[in-house]
């Protein structure tokens, strides 16, 4: 039996890309092996995001050539967001054996095989890399919101939606396997079914996904800052399995550098929406992202979105600095500002952030919440989340007086009883 063994980077909407990769080999009888080294079809799943990513992306495709000299690696494949974004990189990686870009993943089998492509309207069932407790389902790919700095509509095209039957189906298989939380991702999650003009889309897919026995909780992360469909806020207060929990990166508030970003918000329009939420769902938790050091960006400016983390008070925050990419529309802005600005304005950022963030997990201690076991940190403590983290990004919940036997996926009553920054301590109670 063939082996195939995968090296996958970037976020979570890559990963779910990789492991349909995986599916698509495993369904074509290749055996998945979990060390690539071992594995005679090598596939790097890469991202080209940003030029951090590329010069990563670069870095492993290298490691994994030495595999064919050192390791049982036969075939070397390259796919995703590199191939795409760099059309040239067959010429300067000759150690690579075949390309594929986002839109070829699942036919990589079968061009290896020298086959025609397989039949699209079968959706692969994924291969799991991480445990199955906790899992990403991709509503969405491409964008097209074209913010002026960004690689994504360059590379995966306009925002297409996946068709509901499809993604509830892939859902049931997913709790068939033992998912329990299902993460909703796509680069602009609520323009779910816009491409469609489909504007009560999401929250009828929420509906059909909250219908499936053994799914208990279910996230939206990656909601552009506009006014959320219909349906879809009333579903943040919790009463069913969509969590209080939203991910709205805002990128920035000040007017001027909106406009520069091409956003489609204001800023006054994303603050309104998100008080209006805080105000009708006490216990929604926000998270965002914010970028640091666009072009031009004056003290005054960064400011302005110092002002509004301060006003919203996320629960989370996550700040990058800005990086010109080639081929967007912001590359050529004049300004650039310097690397130490843009580091004193991220630490600065943080610290308020970290302020915030201690204050709005205080405000959880002394509460009773579910909390979802993840297994064990490093230290050996059980670790789980409460509704308010959402996996891989935000923080923990450490399990004190926890049963022994206690099994990952489990569904665990606790009272939080103190609270960090970023992480939170919770007993758990008596059933
Ligand atoms: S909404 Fe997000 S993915 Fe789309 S162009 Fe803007 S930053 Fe890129």
């Amino acid at each position: 039996m063939k082996s195939v063994g995968l090296i996958s980077l970037g976020c979570a909407k890559n990963r779910v890309d990789a492991e349909r990769i995986l599916g698509s080999f495993a369904a074509v009888g290749y055996q998945v092996v979990q060390d690539p080294a071992h594995a005679e079809v090598v596939v790097v799943n890469t991202c080209g995001f940003i030029r951090e990513a590329v010069e990563e992306s670069i870095e492993e495709i290298l490691d994994a050539a030495r595999l064919k000299k050192e390791g049982s690696c036969r075939v070397l494949v390259v796919a995703g967001c590199l191939p795409q974004r760099y059309r040239e990189l067959a010429r300067e990686l000759p150690e690579v054996d075949f390309f594929f870009t986002p839109g070829e993943l699942e036919n990589i089998p079968a061009a290896l095989a020298g086959e025609p492509p397989a039949d699209s309207a079968v959706r692969t069932t994924r291969v799991l890399t991480q445990l199955p407790h906790s899992t990403y389902l991709k509503i969405a790919d491409g964008c097209s919101n074209r913010c002026s700095y960004c690689t994504i509509p360059l590379i995966r095209g306009p925002f297409r939606s996946v068709p509901a039957d499809e993604l509830v189906a892939e859902a049931r298989q997913l709790v068939a396997r033992g998912a329990v939380e299902l993460n909703l991702v796509a680069q602009d999650v609520t323009g779910y079914g816009r491409d469609g003009d489909e504007t009560a889309a999401l929250d009828s897919l929420l509906g059909r996904l909250e219908a499936i026995d053994g799914l208990h909780w279910i996230r939206l992360l990656y909601a552009y800052p506009r006014p959320l469909p219909p349906g879809v806020a009333a579903r943040l207060a919790g009463a069913g399995k969509v969590v209080p929990y939203l991910d709205v990166p805002i990128q920035h508030a000040h007017p001027r550098i909106l406009a520069a970003m091409h956003r489609r918000v204001s800023a006054d329009a994303a603050e309104g929406m998100l008080l209006g939420l805080q105000d009708r769902y006490p216990d929604l938790v926000l998270r965002t992202t914010a970028i640091v050091g666009f072009p031009g960006e004056t003290e005054a400016e960064f400011q302005a979105l110092v002002n509004l983390v301060q006003r919203v008070r996320f629960h989370h925050l996550g700040a990058f600095a800005y990086s010109p990419e080639e081929g967007t529309a912001a590359e050529a802005l004049p300004g650039r500002v310097p690397d130490k600005v843009v580091r004193e304005r991220l630490n600065h950022l943080m610290e308020v952030q970290a302020e915030i963030s201690h204050l709005r997990n205080q405000a959880f201690v002394g509460r009773e919440l579910e909390v979802l076991v993840d297994g064990l940190d490093e230290a050996g403590n059980v670790v789980g989340r409460t509704y308010g983290q959402a996996p891989e990004v935000d923080g923990h919940t450490l399990l004190d007086n926890c049963p022994e036997a206690v099994a990952v996926g489990a569904f665990l009553r606790c009272r939080v009883r103190e609270a960090w920054e970023y992480d939170l301590l919770a007993e758990v109670l008596p059933t």
